[in-house]
């Protein structure tokens, strides 16, 4: 057994001094100690797509020296998998590597959601659903959690650009919020157990994030039975009181004298309870104590084990969006054009806190060696600018006119995507369009290999072949791409997030990045294919997209029941069958739809996936179960999640857009909204109340009779009949009194009786 202090012996010894002191990181990475209390320090590092431990001097944008270490392929690489178990893998083998280099805790996975495409750390987040990102951070956080390690899942909440990302006012309505930009994080606290979160830079509505009662106590503590300990992001308290007061435990990097004195005075002139205090410094003693018993004795990490790791996940992450002719992968005798800078060094990071330092990068050519193909190689463009000249483009061309194939190595290069800027644009360099237009205008046989962590603007998508995309798949990228490229691997990522034709068809576009500092969510919950299917607009390629060498067959799609109650959950079924010649892997989707609710709701919205592995002729049964919270909305009158009475829609398929299978339940709900009847009540709402249903009918008529109503509509013709419903619906109960059909106190009396 282990010595550990004891969390509340120690709280009830400390000085009001050594408990203030507690609440701030001893130096950039590391957690106060307390010698005279046995309190040790324990470390935290930057991730999540590798360790980014800084042995020297420290700082929080990626500047300066960390360990060397493998470099995963970067969050919004990893979604595209739609694979928890790899996920969960993936934070298994970080648990081990932070283990041999005594980290407590690992800061991420991050969580944001792509509002926007353009958002400079993309690249670090999973997705534009919150279900996907919430369960692949969910399973990340398992993983790397069982490993005695603390995940922080960041950052919380609605960081979702880069502008002005220290002093920003993110705001929105409270569905959007609950629906879309929350429950991310809520699957991460409740299904990941997450030990710790981040919480943002920004304000929410109004209140900095590091101040934020309603985010971190009211709806983490409260309603989601947070446990673990809140971390604000390096530098993102403005008022450390305000931020106990509000919930916030932990304030990184170590907080100044000057802090620490103002707690203590908070406490001594009454204005900051000292049980406050108290409970954030157990929130902070128990991440200590728990670290202290948890940790693991581990060897170092097995380099060739973890190279073959990240290869792996590199694989399972790329995805093939177009592939015309099965051009790809590329035959054998067949004389290859490889041209673009990332064929000789890759993009596979982004820039900023999350930066690895990756000491062995792989080269799709350096991989290529020994493969028995024939290539011929050209530049094409500078990968670090993204600009070409006459020189390199005429090369490109020569090149590429006498191969049967042209691969491009193209994509954004790294000054494009960074933490701390937004992209302006989705464009890709003007030099990397002009280098592709110019090989396919000499070959019909190109295909892109695009590395990037973010959608961009694909001008030459119709004269390309094939299309792969590897995203920033780590240091063992260009491997994977020599694998999938010649079919030793089967590509079967899903793009997590649409890829819209331009810019302006984003939903975001008119309020992105907000003025002022100022950035008004006006879309609501209508992000990603949320919005571009409402609109039935047609994108570059589909939320959930995504090609394999191999095809699949979908049947068979069957409900346990057909008609439920919100407190029934719903078992769903289908066949899933590999029609095609080589062994794949497949990405289920399972989406649902309310077609008659009475909100604004998307057509669809992701509720089920699972990726499985199928041979040549195999077929799988697979099965999804949904509960009552994948059909409901939030309800701000109830402050909870309602269901509705009505179809359901549930459909299967492998894209949001490729749904092959399709039926509906019916949900028989007996929630209701309670409602306070009062003159401004319309008859309409109050059909809606069993008690008001039952006076409505005699107001509908007015008093007159069937007769005489049919009399009146036959004589004044449908439109008038149409215009006295719909009226007579709307119409508010004290217009009952304005027309005379009631008096003041027969109407007051009327809504006593409703409201009793
Ligand atoms: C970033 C965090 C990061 C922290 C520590 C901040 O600037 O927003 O994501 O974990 O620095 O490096």
């Amino acid at each position: 057994m282990k010595q550990v202090f004891d969390v509340e012996q120690v709280l009830a010894a400390m000085t009001l001094e050594e408990k203030a002191q507690t609440c701030s990181g001893r130096d950039f990475w590391m957690t106060q100690d307390n010698e005279r209390l046995g309190i040790p320090k324990v470390m935290m590092c930057d991730g999540p797509n590798g360790l980014r431990k800084q042995p020297g001097e420290a700082d929080h944008l990626g500047i300066n020296k960390s360990i060397e270490t493998v470099c995963y392929p970067t969050a919004s690489a990893v979604a595209a998998s739609f694979d928890t178990e790899m996920l969960e893998e993936l934070g298994h083998i970080l648990g081990q590597e932070c283990r041999a280099e005594h980290v407590a805790m690992l800061l991420g996975p991050g969580v944001n959601m792509k509002r926007s495409p353009l958002c400079g750390r993309n690249f670090e987040y999973f997705s534009e659903d919150p279900y996907l990102a919430g369960k692949l951070a969910a399973a990340y956080i398992r993983g790397l959690q069982s490993e005695g390690v603390a995940a922080c899942v960041k950052h919380f909440a609605c960081n979702d650009q880069e502008t002005r990302r220290m002093s920003g006012n993110s705001v929105l309505d409270e569905r959007s919020l609950r629906e879309i930009y929350l429950p991310a994080f809520e699957l991460a606290v409740k299904e990941g157990k997450t030990r710790s979160i981040m919480c943002a830079y920004n304000a929410v509505n109004g209140t900095f994030a590091a101040e934020n009662k309603l985010l971190l106590t009211d709806i983490l503590r409260t309603d989601w039975g947070f446990d673990g300990f809140v971390v604000t992001d390096w530098g993102a308290v403005k008022d450390r009181v305000k931020g106990l007061l509000a919930g916030l435990d932990l304030e990184m990097p170590g907080s100044t004298e000057g802090k620490t004195a103002k707690i203590v005075a908070a406490v001594e002139n009454g204005s900051l309870d000292e049980k406050v205090l108290d409970e954030a410094v157990r929130n902070v003693l128990r991440f200590v104590h728990d670290a202290v018993e948890n940790q693991k004795e581990c060897a170092e990490i097995d380099r060739a084990v973890a190279d073959e790791n990240a290869l792996r996940f590199a694989e399972n992450s790329a995805v093939l969006m177009k592939n015309e002719d099965k051009l790809l992968p590329i035959q054998k005798g067949q004389k290859l054009a490889v041209i673009g800078a990332y064929a000789e060094a890759p993009r596979y990071q982004g820039a900023g806190s999350s930066h690895i330092n990756a000491p062995k990068v792989a080269s799709f050519l350096s991989a290529m060696e020994g493969k028995n193909w024939e290539i011929s190689y050209a530049k094409g463009f500078d990968g670090d600018t993204g600009e070409t000249n006459d020189a390199l483009l005429q090369e490109a061309a020569e090149t590429a006119k006498n191969a049967d194939v042209a691969l491009l190595f193209v994509g954004l290069p790294e000054v494009y995507e960074t933490e701390g800027a937004d992209r302006e644009d989705m464009d890709l360099p003007a030099g990397v369009n002009a280098l592709v237009e110019t090989v396919c205008a000499v070959n019909p046989n190109a295909a892109v290999v695009l590395h990037g962590g973010a959608p961009v603007v694909m001008p030459w998508y119709e004269s390309v072949k094939s299309v792969l995309c590897l995203y920033l798949g780590g240091d063992r990228v260009g491997e994977a791409a020599a694998n999938l490229l010649t079919g030793a691997a089967n590509p079967s990522g899903k793009l997590a997030e649409t890829w819209p034709l331009r810019l302006e068809d984003n939903p975001s576009y008119l309020n992105f990045p907000g003025e002022e500092g100022v950035v008004h969510y006006a879309e609501g919950s209508y992000i990603g294919y949320r919005y571009y299917d409402k609109r039935k607009m047609p994108v570059r390629a589909p939320f959930g997209h995504g090609l394999s060498y191999t095809e699949f067959a979908y049947s068979d799609l069957r409900f346990d029941k057909t008609e439920l109650t919100e407190n029934d959950s719903l078992n769903v079924t289908c066949k899933v069958k590999n029609i095609g010649a080589v062994a794949g892997q497949e990405a289920v989707q399972l989406y649902v739809g309310v077609p008659q609710s009475r909100v604004n709701r998307a057509v669809r919205e992701l509720k089920g996936f699972t990726k499985i592995a199928l041979e040549p002729g195999e077929e799988k049964t697979v099965s999804f179960t949904l509960d009552s919270r994948a059909v409901a909305y939030w309800e701000k009158r109830i402050g909870g999640w309602f269901v509705e009475s009505g179809p359901v829609v549930i459909e299967v398929g492998s894209s949001s857009r490729d749904l092959s299978l399709s039926g509906t339940v019916q949900m028989k709900s007996s929630m209701f909204i309670p409602t306070v009847f009062d003159r401004n009540t319309t008859i309409g709402d109050l059909l809606q109340n069993p008690k008001g249903a039952a006076i409505v009918g005699k107001m509908m008529s007015g008093g007159h009779s069937d007769e005489d109503l049919k009399e009146a509509d036959d004589a004044m013709g449908a439109g008038a009949k149409r215009m006295r419903e719909k009226m007579m619906m709307e119409m508010p109960l004290g217009s009952l009194v304005s027309y005379g059909r009631m008096s003041d106190e027969q109407l007051d009396g009327l809504l006593a009786m409703l409201n009793a």
